[in-house]
């Protein structure tokens, strides 16, 4: 299969697997050579062309997944800041129970 074979372009380079990010071609899989600044024109679609229903869907699916990414890392970033934040909660209620034992056995 194509997939798996190493293939070689024009210029004889491996070539390498790419996906489309086009509104025609969204997630589809192509290869093309390494060196297209240096001329070489080597190009070659994997997967077959996606039928009209999918082209239409896709993008926006693609569009709402980033969406969604960013609002995780986004989440992600907070809850780093929130849990240094317990933590020093946790090591200042520590020190208050320390310093009222130590002034209850005083
Ligand atoms: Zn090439």
């Amino acid at each position: 299969m194509v997939e798996n074979a190493r293939v070689l372009c024009h210029c004889l380079n491996i070539v390498v697997f790419c996906t489309s990010c086009t509104e025609d071609n969204p997630g589809r899989r192509f290869q093309c050579c390494q060196n297209r600044e240096g001329g070489c024109s080597f190009f070659r679609w994997v997967d077959d062309p996606l039928c009209p229903r999918a082209r239409a869907i896709i993008p926006g699916l693609l569009r709402r997944l980033n969406v969604l990414e960013n609002e995780r890392d986004t989440f992600l970033r907070e809850n780093v800041k929130l849990e240094k934040r317990m933590k020093w909660l946790k090591a200042l209620l520590l020190g208050v129970l320390l310093g009222l034992s130590i002034w209850w056995l005083v």
